[in-house]
């Protein structure tokens, strides 16, 4: 099978546009995807059907207006293009009115108190610049969810209206560097995705993966990832067949993946796909994870998502790879050849550098979930503090910029000048950072932070509206300043002054760091109960409102949705442990300890005088933990009980952290500790050494 052939084939895109609509019709089109503009009923009603048309002659029965609620996956309510007209006759039929519009039942999507119950349905308005799709024979068009007094109750809403900030801020700036060409400036995304794959069979005996999508349970299997002979090792056949049919799936719905690789944990590994526009590659990432769970499934493996589905073993992240380009095709973040573009990219540099500092709080709340504080600050991913990584080239541009004396001095390769202080300088995409948050990689940023289960939406709304923020506060300053070039020298020295506290180049994952964040007055935000709070304070309230992207009651909204999860996740893996360990656990352990000191009766019937010091000390063994694991299983259902008296989800959040967690590792270790001296025949459910090698 060719890549072309069947490249983007299930998607209705520019070229199928291009070629089924009415030269009228298809440039109202493009005019909505290039600039936002509206789009007119006549025009919806003439796509509309060209759409159908299309998906028909594909083989789709059934349209959905494809949305992305605050619950994390995305969601689809499926219509049939029959309708009855008359006499019993069929045809098939979708209107611009459906198209532009929809009307889900959505009463039960979270929306954290925002949908009075009197407003008893939400509607979706499709999103044009993202194409719509062919999925399993149902058009699927994506769509933002809003409920009629116009809040957001989606993803995908406050993506949008950030992206529409960002432009209006990046275009100011770019006419005041004489661009009047630009007209339209977005953000690329292009999110790197792991994942492990394990065995269906083997992943069906684990209440724990089913329910939570993660271990609660489990020792250490003999071999981990100590050799590191998985990353870039060879692909097992089985993982091939996977890998093939989920491109080959990806690109008929025009998602270009590029790599896929073994990762550094044992069954670990990920998907790289070519970055595009934010708001579509928060598209295809959902698209991207729900095949690849679906695929697995064909192959008989279980794909997991979760951040951390293995203790002691590398958990998943999704690497936000993230730049700002123009309709004309410049990435804004990439060194230039002459001192002007330089300066340009300075300026738009440091305001990323000012907005990660001012809004740090805002980025550590976007990556929040009790999944993922499993895997952050441990040494495999960054710790809760956010910095940014910019290498030592532009380090010691910085340097000298904060010292006020002309880096082009302290460089020793010839610079062009020509401004004050802005030197040009090679682009350095070589000593990359692997512990930094947030790594500048030469021409865009990678922000690391992010759960492998995570809408890339959240991360990027915050990215592109903090930037926007600056934006507009540096275009403020430039635009009344009578030198243009003084005001931008002096502009860049200040906020490189005012923001290097966040630029970290070492070693995330030491102390020190932790000691030196501490000092340079960094947040250390560590658990999600503590970083979601921030979410409302007032100064990011201000800042989502100022530009339109989140209005006081959708933050307000947003955050308690947030904890509730965050607290729902915790309660349900409390409860799954505490059953665990009743029906499956003790029972072995029972089961085994009978087994031992039958073997000690019999074994005196032979001969009251014969050794049994091994079955003995594995029976004490056996009752201590036996012991503990009844203990803290009675006390995880005390807790439970009482977490049914909170009322505010935040006290429950901190509740769920403070006393479940710790009580739920007590249980773990018990339990594990027990794992370890019982019979392998005794235990109920595969272990570490089975799910790590079975595929
Ligand atoms: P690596 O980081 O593994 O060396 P690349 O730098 O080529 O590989 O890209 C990693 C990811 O970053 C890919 O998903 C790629 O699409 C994305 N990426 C590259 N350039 C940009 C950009 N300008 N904007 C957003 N994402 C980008
Ligand atoms: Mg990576």
């Amino acid at each position: 099978m060719k890549i072309p052939e069947i490249f983007a084939e299930n998607v209705f895109n520019d070229d199928v546009m291009r070629s089924r609509l009415p030269k009228e019709t298809y440039r109202a089109m493009r005019h909505t995807i290039d600039e936002g503009t509206p789009l007119e009923p006549h025009v919806a009603m003439v796509v509309a059907n060209a759409m159908k048309d299309w998906a028909i002659e594909k083989g789709a029965t059934h349209y959905t207006h494809w949305f992305q609620p605050m619950t994390g996956i995305t969601a689809e309510k499926h219509d049939s293009f029959l309708s009855v007209k008359g006499e019993g006759d069929i045809i098939m039929e979708f209107s611009g009115k459906e198209l532009i519009k929809g009307e889900p039942d959505a009463s039960s999507f979270p929306s954290g108190g925002l949908r009075a119950t009197f407003e008893a349905r939400g509607y979706t308005a499709w999103d044009p610049t993202s194409y719509a799709f062919i999925k399993d024979g149902t058009l699927c068009i994506p769509t933002a969810f809003c409920s009629y007094s116009g809040f957001a109750l989606d993803k995908k809403t406050p993506l949008l209206r950030s992206m529409d900030a960002l432009n209006r801020q990046a275009i100011r700036i770019l006419r005041l560097f004489g661009n009047k060409e630009v007209r339209r400036v977005y953000p690329t995304v292009g999110p790197e995705q792991e994942y492990f794959l394990i065995d269906k069979d083997l992943y069906e005996k684990r209440e724990d993966l089913k329910l939570t999508g993660r271990t609660l349970f489990g020792a250490k299997s003999p071999k981990g990832q100590e050799l590191e002979d998985h990353y870039f090792g060879t692909l097992r056949p089985r993982v091939l067949a996977f890998m093939k049919e989920l491109d080959e799936e990806l690109w008929k719905l025009g998602i270009y993946a590029k790599t896929e690789h073994n990762e550094a944990a044992p069954a670990q590994h990920e998907l790289a796909p070519v970055f595009i526009s934010a708001n579509i590659a928060a598209d295809h990432n959902q698209i991207m994870m729900e095949l690849m769970k679906k695929i697995a499934g064909k192959h008989n493996l279980a794909c997991l998502l979760h951040e951390k589905p293995f203790a002691g073993v590398n958990g998943s992240g999704k690497h936000n790879n993230w730049s700002l380009s123009t309709d004309t095709g410049v990435n804004l973040l990439e060194p230039g050849n002459s001192p002007y573009e330089n300066a340009q990219f300075l300026l738009f540099f440091t305001a990323v550098i000012k907005a990660v500092d001012e809004y740090q709080d805002l980025l550590r709340v976007s990556t929040a979930s009790a999944g993922n504080d499993n895997r952050l600050g441990g040494s495999e991913a960054p710790p809760a503090i956010v910095s940014v990584y910019i290498g030592e080239e532009l380090s010691a541009i910085m340097d000298a910029i904060d010292k006020g004396v002309n880096p082009a001095a302290a460089e020793k390769k010839v610079m062009k000048l020509g401004v004050d202080s802005l030197p040009d300088f090679p682009r350095d995409t070589t000593d990359r950072n692997r512990t930094s948050p947030m790594a500048f990689t030469g021409n865009k940023f990678e922000f690391r932070m992010l759960g492998s289960s995570f809408s890339v939406s959240c991360t990027n709304y915050i990215l592109n509206t903090a930037v926007a923020e600056e934006l507009s506060q540096f275009a403020d300053a430039l635009e009344r300043a009578p030198d243009f070039m003084k005001a931008l020298n002096e502009l860049v020295a200040k906020t490189v002054r005012e923001h290097k506290r966040i630029v970290f180049n070492g070693n995330n994952y030491s102390a020190e760091w932790v000691k030196e964040a501490k000092r340079r007055g960094l947040l250390n935000l560590v658990y999600s109960d503590e970083a979601l709070p921030y979410f409302k304070t007032e100064k990011n309230i201000a800042l989502l409102e100022k530009h339109g992207v989140l209005s006081r009651a959708e933050v307000e909204s947003r955050t308690d949705i947030l904890l509730e999860n965050y607290a729902q996740s915790v309660l349900i893996e409390a409860a799954c442990m505490a059953d665990m360990a009743m029906k499956e656990i003790y029972p072995a352990v029972a089961e085994y300890s009978a087994a031992l000191a039958n073997g000690v009766l019999a074994k005196r019937a032979v001969s009251p005088s014969i050794a049994a010091d091994g079955e003995i000390s594995l029976l004490e063994k056996l009752s201590e933990y036996g012991g503990e694991i009844m203990r803290r299983a009675d006390e995880i259902d005390a807790l439970l009980a009482e977490a049914k008296k909170f009322s505010d989800h935040e006290s429950l959040a901190h509740f769920c952290r403070k006393k479940i967690l710790s009580c739920m590792e007590k249980l773990r270790a018990a339990a594990d500790a027990a794992e370890g001296v019982t019979a392998k025949s005794f235990w109920r459910f595969p272990t570490y050494a089975d799910l790590l090698f079975s595929v």
